[in-house]
């Protein structure tokens, strides 16, 4: 087979040095979409009469994986699907990618749910680091806050809406960096809700899915250019932290030793039901925040404890 050609004999569009195959536009889109497919199939991710929320930024994650779950689902009657964003109120960010996520929703005549953090708590997500920036020398800040708000704010409203799942647009890259980053902060119990299918530990609770677990992020992008779907490629301001410097390490890893996100994710999934033994025995049942009635392990919930104090 001659390089940077296809089986089809087309130029190929990527080099997928994992598998040793070269794949020309049609076959990579195909693949991906196969692949997707039997995310699905193998993980029982979609049920009959189920209501699916896709989270929707406007990046290329989970533009994609509206796209897709819209083109794999909409022949099908008994399932629906709506895209919920959130707003957190990051200046010269998030605007423009809801501009996105908004011309999606369009153009796949999806519904759309947008909330903001500044209806919800009072206050952006700007001002809430910029209060406590004051106070706090932790870099890490800005997305404990974000993501404690958008966990409370995505499960409340999905509840809210109906709907049976939560789907993420979450990759191989974002899955194997925190598989990593929950075992080096020793946090068992989100590891333990991590996992191929939706874990739900409290009827209050939305199960998630996330159909792109196995495709890289690299992929992801790919998919999005040739298959000519727009979506917002900038960097959030506040990303920094432990996040970062995974990251930096497990694209290394992956330089030198192809597969190896793979290896890292498959690995730990192998390692979930042990897991969740831990986490079981480790962690009080679930109960509900004394002042928001959110599902918390604790009195008092994470989001009204940054939030709402
Ligand atoms: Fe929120 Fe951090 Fe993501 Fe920015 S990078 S959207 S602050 S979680």
């Amino acid at each position: 087979m001659p390089k940077n050609v296809c089986k089809c004999g087309k130029p190929a569009a990527i080099f997928r040095k994992y598998e040793g195959s070269y794949l020309c536009k049609t076959h990579f889109l195909q693949s991906i979409e196969r692949k997707v497919k039997k995310n699905m199939r193998v993980h029982g991710l979609v049920k009959p009469e189920d209501r699916i929320g896709v989270g929707l930024s406007g990046g290329k994650d989970s533009i994609v994986c509206l796209y897709l779950m819209h083109k794999i689902l909409s022949p099908r009657r008994d399932v629906k699907i709506v895209a919920i964003s959130l707003d957190e109120g990051i200046k010269g960010y998030r605007t423009d990618s809801l501009t996105y996520a908004r011309g999606l929703c369009k153009k796949l005549g999806i519904e759309h749910h947008v909330y903001s953090f500044k209806e919800e708590f009072g206050k952006t997500l700007d001002q809430k680091v910029k209060e406590l920036s004051k106070s706090k020398n932790d870099l890490e800040i800005s997305c404990t806050l974000c993501g404690v708000a958008r966990r409370y704010m995505l499960n409340k409203y999905s509840r809210k809406l109906r709907l049976t799942k939560l789907c993420t647009g979450h990759n191989l890259d974002d899955e194997s960096q925190a598989a990593l980053m929950n075992y080096i902060r020793g946090d068992l119990y989100r590891a333990s809700r991590m996992g191929p299918e939706p874990v739900v530990h409290d009827k209050k609770f939305i199960g998630r899915i996330k159909p792109l677990r196995f495709i890289p992020e690299k992929e992801v992008a790919l998919y999005a250019i040739l298959a000519g779907i727009r979506y917002h490629n900038e960097e959030c301001p506040h990303r920094c932290g432990l996040r970062l410097e995974v990251r930096d390490f497990v694209n290394s890893l992956e330089q030198n030793h192809s597969g190896m996100k793979f290896t890292i994710l498959e690995t730990f999934d192998r390692l979930l039901p042990c897991l969740r033994d831990i986490a079981q025995k480790e962690e009080s049942d679930v109960r509900y925040c004394r002042k928001c009635g959110e599902p918390s392990a604790r009195e008092v919930c994470k989001t009204c404890e940054l939030w709402r104090s």
